[in-house]
This record gives structure tokens, sequence and C-alpha cells, in this order.
């Protein structure tokens, strides 16, 4: 019986069986699509029905691998894994076989006789060993003139395709370019899901779904992760100095040397802004942790270079450490965060270690920090002025300016409970500044208004010792025309580590400002230091004067500080006198000023006033 001809397409007359089979062939594919079946599985489901219907042959798909060059077999499933090995790597060419050539030229070839035929020359020792008899190859496209593989039907006979065959290979490597293009496409959102734009690393998501991976792999094998949350320290000064562009090219070169400083090994991801995390594994030990640590840290001390810009930042690390901070992903992360915060507070570049503490302390840090940052812009903080007086005479000689916060719920908060949280966190810069600014304006308000001048004591933390801040106190005292000579800064010992508070010592010394050493006796300096120092006056240390009436060794030191003190040519103040006896003690050893609540407490701007309305 002859088959009704019907004509799919002009050129092509095609059986209404064999154009059954074709549209069995493409629904097939197209449900497993549907059924959204890997794409792999649907290349070999193609392979297998196109073997189907050209019996005594077998399909294979090629595309080209990774750097364009040469082909690699995608899917071939009734072709042995020695023939697939040896069809790996054909670089197309005019004589790289069936494959090789409709890739190179873009255009389907049907070799009948693989033994004769010119493009075969080279493959013949292939042909002979899988008795190869024909071969006929599709290009598949994803371009229109772009060939990125092919389809092919391998013939154990030498066979002229018949036009039903062509239009089959066609059609096959029409599917497979579809399926290619899908594959990309959903590579791409994957990609798009799990990756960060900028520095390319793997975002939260992905990192999250490893770090889960790792946990579940450790548990089986006994072994501990680390999970390591860094932070750039003062990156918002960057962004906010350079612009956004030269910022993120900032956070690219950090991403980069931190990953070329870590290699193989470890996960690393962007987390958010200029937030990074790592998993550390196969750790074994957790000293391989701190070297870790000592690593990306001494990678800070370098400078950063963008765009002819040198920048020099810090990290702050958090590390929680699986299992004994946590046994999931999200409270490692969770505590590694923690953990990166305390850093913060503790001064930041630092890293530190999860502990269960933690948690309390540092939230209330934390809300404290930003509870001051409000409190600043609500206009929460106050100074009070509490006067220190010439010995001999009784005569107010100056004042000290004390902060304190009152706060709306809490109260009127003590400096002990925030200054040092200030000075950790940085904030007491910006809260410093307003205090500076503040005392000299309430001062230079007095004194206009006909008050006798006196000095002004201010508190600096070292922090605020630097060359930013003495430029801005200068701008500031300039402006308000306040007279520099009624000006002190109390420092503390501490000072004498920092290099940098040294030089700012002496500039303020230069400006005529002068400074006196506060808490003195506590910390740890030298005559010798003391010496080399620009100050003018020493400060003995109220735990000194506390028990001066009963115990000869604090009698001893105040005597000595007051002997030592004169003999550098400094003034003494003793501060915390509470007693007439204090006060006798320290008029006898020639103490020059006294501060203490015998005299008077810290006072308000009204109480201060009040004292002169009174005379
Ligand atoms: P400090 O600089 O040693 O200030 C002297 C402290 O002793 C003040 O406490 C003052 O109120 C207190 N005091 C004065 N006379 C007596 C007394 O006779 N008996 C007793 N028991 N205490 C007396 P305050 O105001 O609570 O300040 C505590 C500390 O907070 C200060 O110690 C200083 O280190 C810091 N601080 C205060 N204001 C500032 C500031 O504006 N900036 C900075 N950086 N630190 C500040
Ligand atoms: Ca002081
Ligand atoms: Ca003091």
């Amino acid at each position: 019986m002859e088959a009704k001809v019907i004509s799919l397409r002009p050129e092509y007359d095609v059986t209404t069986e064999q154009a059954g089979k074709l549209l069995a062939l493409q629904r097939e594919i197209l449900e497993q699509v549907a059924l959204d079946v890997d794409y792999r599985e649907i290349l070999d489901a193609l392979c297998k029905s196109a073997e189907q219907i050209v019996v005594n042959a077998v399909a294979s798909i090629m595309v080209y691998d990774q750097a364009g060059e040469s082909l690699s077999v995608l899917a071939a499933p009734s072709i042995p894994p020695e023939a697939v090995a040896l069809l790996n790597g054909l670089v197309p060419g005019e004589r790289a076989g069936s494959c090789g050539t409709a890739v190179y030229q873009n255009e389907a070839q049907y070799v009948v006789n693989t033994r004769t035929d010119g493009r075969w020359c080279d493959l013949q020792a292939f042909a002979h060993d899988f008795s190869i008899g024909a071969c006929w190859s599709s290009p598949v496209k994803i371009e229109k003139d772009k060939a990125v593989g092919s389809f092919a039907l391998s013939s154990f006979e030498e066979r002229t395709p018949s036009i039903f065959y062509k239009q089959l290979l066609e059609t096959c490597a029409h599917i497979v370019g579809i399926l290619l293009i899908r594959q990309e496409k959903e590579q791409s959102l994957f990609h798009l899901a799990h990756y960060d734009p900028l520095t390319g690393l793997i975002n939260r998501a992905l990192f999250k779904q490893k770090l889960s991976s790792a946990i579940e792999y450790a548990v089986t094998q006994n072994q501990q992760l680390a999970v390591l949350v860094l932070d750039l320290d003062g990156f918002k000064d960057v962004n906010d100095s350079q612009g956004h562009e030269v910022g993120d090219k900032v956070l690219q070169q950090v991403a980069k040397n931190i990953q070329e400083d870590l290699g193989e090994g470890h996960v690393f991801s962007r987390l958010n802004s200029d937030e990074f995390v790592i998993l550390a594994g196969s750790l074994g030990q957790p000293p391989s942790v701190q070297l870790l640590i000592g690593k990306i840290l001494a990678l800070f001390k370098k400078k950063i270079l963008v765009e002819g810009h040198e920048f020099t930042l810090s990290i702050s690390i958090g590390v929680s450490l699986f299992s004994e901070d946590g046994l999931s992903a999200s409270d490692l992360m969770r505590n590694a965060d923690t953990a990166m915060h305390a850093a913060k507070v503790a001064g930041r570049g630092c890293a530190r270690f999860y502990n269960e503490d933690l948690t309390n302390s540092v939230k209330y840090k934390m809300d404290l920090i930003t509870d001051m940052h409000s409190a600043l812009a609500r206009g929460d903080f106050l100074l009070h002025y509490q006067p220190q007086y010439c010995q001999r005479s009784n005569k107010l000689a100056g004042v000290e300016a004390l902060v304190r916060w009152q706060h709306p719920e809490k109260g009127l908060i003590p400096p002990n409970d925030f200054i040092p949280i200030a000075e950790e966190s940085g904030f007491i810069q910006e809260l410093g500044l307003w205090i500076f600014t503040r005392a000299c304006q309430q001062c230079k308000a007095w004194w206009d208004r006909g008050i006798p001048e006196f000095s002004l004591a201010v508190n600096l933390s070292v922090k605020q010792l630097d060359a930013d801040n003495i430029q801005k106190f200068q701008e500031i005292l300039l402006a308000m025309k306040f007279p520099i000579h009624n000006l002190e800064l109390e420092v503390t010992e501490s000072l004498i580590m920092h290099q940098e508070s040294l030089v700012a010592l002496h500039k303020l010394e230069a400006l005529g400002i002068r400074i006196s050493m506060d808490d003195f006796g506590t910390g740890h300096s030298s005559l010798a230091q003391l010496k080399r120092l620009p100050i003018s006056k020493l400060k003995i240390d109220r735990s000194f004067v506390k028990d001066l009436s009963e115990d000869e060794n604090d009698r001893v030191i105040a005597k000595t500080i007051i002997a030592m003190g004169h003999s550098l040519g400094l003034k003494v103040l003793a501060e915390g006198v509470e007693t007439v006896e204090q006060q006798e003690f320290l008029a006898q050893e020639g103490c020059d000023l006294i501060q203490g609540y015998l005299l008077s407490r810290p006072l308000t701007v009204e109480q201060f006033s009040d004292l002169f309305k009174a005379v």
C-alpha cells in the first residue's frame, strides 16, 4: 500500500506516516519541557526518539566548550563512553568529520561514506573502530548565523539521507537550539538570584544554602566550621566623600583582595553594602581561625588604591563556630554578626569570637549607641560646670565642663555610663565637638555679660586628639572670638601611647591652649615622659584625695605629686575634695587649686549664673 504524500513545506515531500513520527517526537519533547524535566534528560530523550525513527543509527549532540574553541559531547545516550571520550575536544574545521564541518561551515553535512569522504579523512581510525559508515550532521544555532554545536546521526552502514531524514535532522537541531537558549536563560536567572552583581561573589541566599550543606556534611564528619562576618569600618565616609562610584570600586577591590588572600577552600560572599561573610571549613583546630583573622586584618594594614586615591580602611570581624555557637546556618550567621558588632564596640579594626554573654551586652551597647545619636539631635545632652578655686585666695579660678545626658525616659545619665561607650564606638568625635562648642559658647556668653573671666576646662578623650579635630577646634574658637588663653583641655595619661595624640597635643600648645593632665597618678607615665609633654597642670586623682586623712600612703603620694609638679614648673589641682581635713592637708603641701563637693558640686547654667547675682 502506498502512503499518501502530504506537503509540510513546499520543498519537502514527506509521507503522512513520517510526518506523524516527526510530530510525535516534537510533542514528546514539548511535554518534557512543560514538565520542567532537566534539559540533559530531554536531550537524551531526543536522541533516542531520533534513533527510533532512523534504525541502525545513533544520535549525538555536540556543543562548543566554555572557551568556544572545541566541541564536546553534550548528549549521546547510545554511544559508548570510549567513543565519546575520543570525540570530546574536536576542533571545527573542513576535515573535522560531519559535526566539526557542520559547525565550521554553519551548514548541514551529509557524509554518505565515511571511508571515502574527505571530511572524514582525519577520523578514519574512529570510523573504523566504531563501524561508522555514514554520518549526517546539522548545525545547532542559537542566533541565526552562529553555530554553537551539532546534532548528528551516525549510521553503521553507508547511507544517503532521504528528504525526511534531512528534515528530521534539521528539526532535532532546531529543538536542541531552543533547549540551549532556555537553559542559558535559566542559568542567568540563577546567576541573578544568587550572585552579587558588583563583586561577582555569591550572595546571602546562596551562602546560606552552602553553609547549610556544609553543616550537614560537618555533622557526619565531626568537623568544625567557622563563620566570619566582616564589616568595613567607616565605609560610609568613603561614599560620602568620594561618591558612590568610587565607593563601589573600593568594595570591588576589597572583595578581590580578600578573595586572593583566602585562596581555595573557603566560601566567600557579600551580604550587603559593606558586609562580607566567609565560611571557613575543614579547619580542624581553632588556631587556624586565628591565622585567617590575622591574615585578613593584616590585609587592611595596606592602603587600597582606587582611581589614584589611596584609602586606609579597617575591618571588624565577628566569628561564630560550629557547633559551639549554633547548629543552623541562621544561628551561626546571627551570632557571627553579634560578635562583629562587639568588635565594632571594642574599637573596630579587630575580631571578636561569639559567646552567649555578648548577645545581651552587645545589644545593650548597640541600643545605647543608636540612642546617643538621636539624643544629640534631640538636644538631650547638657553641661554642668564645676568651679575650681585658688587654694590660697579662695577665689574662683576656673570651671570644668562636665557632660550629662538628660534622657526622656531614663532620667539624668552620668557620663561614666555613656562616655566609655561613646569612645569605643567613635561617637565621641561628634559628641566631643558638641561639648567643646557648647562649653566655649556658654563661657563666652557669661564673660560678654560682664562676669569676670576665668579658665574653662574641657575634658578630651584620646580619640579626639587628631589633626582633623584640632583643625575644627581652631575654627570654632576663631568664629566665636574665644579668648584662647582661658581655654584648658583635660587629657589623661593614656595619650602617651599614641604618637598621633602627642603630635596633636603639641599643635594645641602652639595655638596657645593649655593642657592639664587629668586623673594623675592612675596611669603609668614616667617623670621623663611628663617632662616632654606640653602640659601646664596636674590634677591629682580623686582616689588619692579620698583617704588623705586616714591613709598615710595616699598622703605621701599627694605630697609627692605636688612636689614633683612644682619641680617641673606645673600647677597642681586636687579634685574630689570633700572635707576640711583634706583641704587643710593640701593647703599645707602647697597645692595650687582645689575642686570638689566641699566647695561646690557641678552646677547647672542657672546655678552658676546665680553665684554672680548674689555678689
Ligand atoms: P573627671 O574628668 O575626673 O571628672 C571629675 C568627676 O568627679 C566628675 O564626675 C565630678 O562630678 C566628680 N566630682 C567632682 N568633685 C567631686 C567630689 O568631691 N566627690 C566626688 N565623689 N566626685 C566629685 P562626672 O561629672 O560624673 O564625670 C565623670 C567622668 O566622666 C569624668 O571624670 C570624665 O572622665 C568623664 N566626663 C565627664 N564629662 C566629660 C566630657 O565632657 N568629655 C569627656 N571626654 N569625658 C567627660
Ligand atoms: Ca576631668
Ligand atoms: Ca579627673
